[in-house]
């Protein structure tokens, strides 16, 4: 990996931690890659990134090759460099790590992406022929994003409506600026400006005109609207002040570091500084918030999960970088109540073991009866996971079909729903996942699209 900063200096500031490779280490790491005739970093990688062949022309110092490269099937590749969970991914399917680290292929790609930004190789779309047809998308997080990317360098008219008054989804209000720093991601909003895509953004489908009213406008529509519903635990004194959902305390630290006026920050409710920490959940959304309760000056900082290390949701290499930063792992914890008389003060907490599998093969955690424990704390922040909302309701579209968990059914190969010109993708259509995930789907819902409305445009003509 290239160089990590101290564990000191990164509590002071909520900047990415890894410092960029020097061009020799690159190459040299470039070079370690043993050019599998069988890549299983690429068929464990999401978009299928070349990656034998980028990180070939990469030891070769041919960068603006391998950017070309690597961008032809990603369309956010220094993002995914810096948080794809590369260990369950790519890196993980490396065939050198087995007594040898394995090639440290993140690292290569945003290495790779950035020089390309510095070098100004990275240009925005500039089709060869416009056309007329214009497609909505819904979103643009980065599944919106990785679509409107394709869509309009094949020469469409490109809308994205969203919510919120930044283009990025949780690249900017969800992930934290020490994963993934913000100017990043602009850069990337300000590309797909330049290149002609059209933001209309603080616009919510769903309050400011109905999924009906934008069919009729657009070609084609994209509904990448992410998960936002956060997941609860009823437990007793889950009301009191201090015990708050982790978006919002993830997205009161981003804005305030976007420099938004965010009371909820100012007056402390979403504020770690000076307090006793217990954060609920064991996977990235906690590893977030730990480090950012770190990073706000929280007097401890705990964690608590109902499973193990080894059975955790969460990257390993977060759950490090959380342990270096002084983050306590409380194992084999679930809480059972929240203390306190109108303010939190504290989590009554039980001790758990893993017991026999279930269906799904993961061990089953159990109470250990009269194990039960307080932890004293100023603010839980409970990371549970997230559902999706309910989006033919919102939508005021109750013919779009959902699956029982309310994430929208959609072709896993086409992306269209059961609605004519309706596409869907990201974590709408998978339930929480990975950006990754979002940016693949984006670029497969781009080409049916693309054929789609030629094949309309055929019908058309006929
Ligand atoms: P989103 O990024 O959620 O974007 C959806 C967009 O749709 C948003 O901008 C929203 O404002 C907009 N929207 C929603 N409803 C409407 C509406 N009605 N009208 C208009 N606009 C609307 N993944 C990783 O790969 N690595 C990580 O390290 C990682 N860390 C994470 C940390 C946190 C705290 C969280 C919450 C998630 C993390 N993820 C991570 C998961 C990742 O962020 C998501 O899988 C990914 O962002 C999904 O992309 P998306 O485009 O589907 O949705
Ligand atoms: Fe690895 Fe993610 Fe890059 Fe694929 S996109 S090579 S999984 S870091
Ligand atoms: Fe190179 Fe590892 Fe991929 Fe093999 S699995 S091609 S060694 S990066």
């Amino acid at each position: 990996m290239p160089t990590k900063r101290g564990a000191d200096s990164r509590r002071q500031d909520f900047n990415e931690i890894y410092e960029e490779f020097k061009p020799e280490s690159a190459a040299e790491q470039a070079s370690r890659c043993s050019q599998c005739g069988i890549p299983f970093c690429q068929v464990h990688c999401p978009v299928q990134n070349n990656i034998p062949d980028w990180l070939n022309l990469t030891a070769n110092g041919r960068l603006e090759e391998a950017y070309e490269l690597s961008q032809s099937t990603n369309s956010l590749p220094e993002i995914c460099g810096r948080i794809c969970p590369q260990d369950r991914l790519c890196e993980g399917s490396c065939v050198i790590e087995k007594g040898f680290d394995s090639v440290t292929i993140g690292a290569v790609e945003k290495y790779i992406t950035d020089t390309a930004w510095e070098n100004g190789w990275v240009k925005p779309a500039n089709p060869a022929s416009e056309k007329d047809q214009s497609i909505g998308i819904i979103g643009g997080g980065p599944g919106g994003m990785a679509a409107a990317d394709l869509l309009r360098r094949k020469g469409y008219q490109v809308h994205i409506y969203d919510r919120y008054d930044r283009v990025g989804g949780l690249l900017v209000y969800g992930i934290p600026g020490f994963k993934l720093e913000k100017d990043v991601v602009e850069r990337r909003a300000r590309l797909l400006e330049d290149g002609g895509v059209t933001f209309h953004m603080n616009f919510e489908v769903g309050k400011d005109a109905t999924l009906e009213e934008l069919r009729a406008k657009h070609d084609a529509i994209v509904v990448a609207t992410g998960v936002y519903k956060a997941r609860d635990i009823s437990l007793p004194g889950s009301g009191q002040e201090g015990v708050v959902p982790a978006l919002s305390y993830l997205t009161a630290s981003n804005r305030k570091g976007l420099g938004d006026e965010v009371p909820e920050y100012e007056n402390g409710t979403l504020n770690a500084d000076g307090k006793n920490v217990v954060v609920i959940g064991g996977g990235d959304t906690a590893m977030d918030c730990v480090r950012t309760a770190v990073r706000q000056g929280a007097k401890s900082v705990k964690c608590l999960y109902r499973r193990d290390r080894k059975n955790m949701p969460g990257s390993l290499r977060e759950t490090q970088n959380a342990e270096e930063e002084g983050v306590e792992f409380v194992w084999l914890s679930a809480p059972k109540a929240f203390l306190g008389d109108g303010k939190v003060t504290g989590v009554k907490a039980i001790e758990m073991h893993l017991g026999i599998a279930d269906a799904t093969g993961r061990q089953v955690p159990q109470e250990i009866e009269g194990s039960e424990h307080d932890i004293p704390a100023d603010l839980v922040i409970k990371a549970l996971g997230f559902d999706p909302e309910d989006i033919p309701t919102l939508f005021g579209a109750p013919e779009l079909e959902v699956s029982r968990w309310g994430t929208i059914d959609a072709d896993p190969i086409t992306k269209m729903t059961n609605l004519d010109g309706v596409f869907a993708i990201g974590d709408i259509v998978r339930g929480a996942s990975l950006v990754v995930w979002a940016i693949r789907d984006g670029r497969d819902a781009a080409v049916s699209i693309d054929e789609y409305l030629q094949q309309h445009a055929v019908a058309k003509a006929s």
